[in-house]
């Protein structure tokens, strides 16, 4: 393993910088070279690369997005793209592919795979939802931002005696809305993978009023549907009046957290030791504290659960 190529696609997420640092400084710390392909399996197609020494990366750790951009790239989805890119990784000398991204960055690299050539996955989404690791890198930077904008929410619903539907991202997935649902103390979390009863909340949101409740927050994940849909449900259903917010890529910037910074940090380094245990086509992920690797295919394979105790509690605390 002598030259090492890493890029980062699909969603940007706060962390992958922390993630391309880690991935450089460990591959050059074992004896290799590194390059980036910019802006994801386009660049790979394109031959737009940036050669990565220990300088370059320096400085970026706590910076948001990602330093060799991202894009979705239509070509890498067919058997010719996949070739293409095969014979671009031969062109530039490789023996390995560190892709940062999604399960659609994932799936991209499970191609390369096939065709023989190693490829490691670091997982980096807001959305959280890959299995084979506790968490993705950007999730929580994502729950704090979505917080912040909720509590700021809150005092003026308080203020006004109003009813907030707060939209938030996650794809298919509910986790971003679950966590910030409890973290802000939203009185109800809808999420896809929870049937939604419409005169279940209509029922929920009388009773709130009937004990005095004079404001309420709903947060809605996007996999549900949008907070304009759900505003307008509940004007017909119920007669309510609600205020929305969609919170939109605002989720997706600024400086990682520490969690953030520190899971992107050693995913990026258990991704060079991977490669270096001659372990190839695999993903890294941190499951109770301990770096971990399985078959990447467990990302689009593997459904992760939404904890069903988190959802009690938002049932529970949000009376
Ligand atoms: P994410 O990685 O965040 O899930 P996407 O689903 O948009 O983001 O995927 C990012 C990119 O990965 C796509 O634009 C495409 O280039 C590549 N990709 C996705 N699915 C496949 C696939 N089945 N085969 C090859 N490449 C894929």
């Amino acid at each position: 393993m002598k030259r090492v190529g890493i890029l980062t696609s699909g969603g940007d997420a706060p962390g992958m910088n922390a993630a391309i640092r880690a991935v450089t400084r460990t591959a050059i710390y074992n004896g290799m070279e590194v390059i980036g392909f910019r802006r994801g399996y386009e660049g790979l197609l394109e031959g737009d690369v940036i050669p990565l020494s220990v300088s370059s990366v320096g400085g970026i750790v706590h910076r948001g997005g990602t330093m060799l951009r991202t894009a979705r790239c239509e070509r890498f989805t067919k058997p010719e793209g996949v070739r293409e890119g095969l014979q671009r990784l031969k062109e530039y000398d490789m023996d390995a592919l560190v892709v940062i991204g999604g399960d659609g960055s994932f799936r991209g690299a499970y191609e390369l795979h096939k065709l023989g050539f190693p490829v490691v996955g670091i997982p980096g989404t807001i959305d959280n939802d890959i299995a084979g690791t506790d968490c993705t890198i950007g999730f929580d930077t994502a729950c704090n931002t979505a917080l912040q904008c909720i509590e700021k929410l809150r005092d003026t619903a308080s203020s006004h005696e109003r009813l907030f539907l707060v939209e938030v991202m996650g794809r298919n997935a509910g986790f971003l809305a679950l966590e910030a649902a409890v973290a802000a103390g939203a009185e109800f979390a809808l999420v896809p993978e929870v049937p939604f009863d419409m005169d279940v909340l209509c029922k929920k949101l009388h009773y709130a009023k009937e004990r005095g409740k004079s404001h309420s927050l709903i947060i809605v994940a996007e996999g549900v549907m949008q907070a304009s849909e759900l505003q307008a449900l509940l004007k017909d259903t119920g007669g309510y009046d609600a205020r929305i917010t969609v919170l939109g890529h605002i989720q997706r910037g600024g400086s990682p957290s520490s969690f953030d910074a520190v899971l992107a940090s050693r995913l990026g380094g258990g991704a060079i030791d991977a490669l270096v245990r001659g372990e190839f086509g695999v993903m890294v992920g941190r499951i109770n504290g301990e770096i971990v690797t399985n078959p990447i295919q467990i990302s689009w394979e593997q459904k992760k659960s939404l904890d069903a105790g988190m959802m009690a509690l938002v049932e529970i605390l949000g009376i």
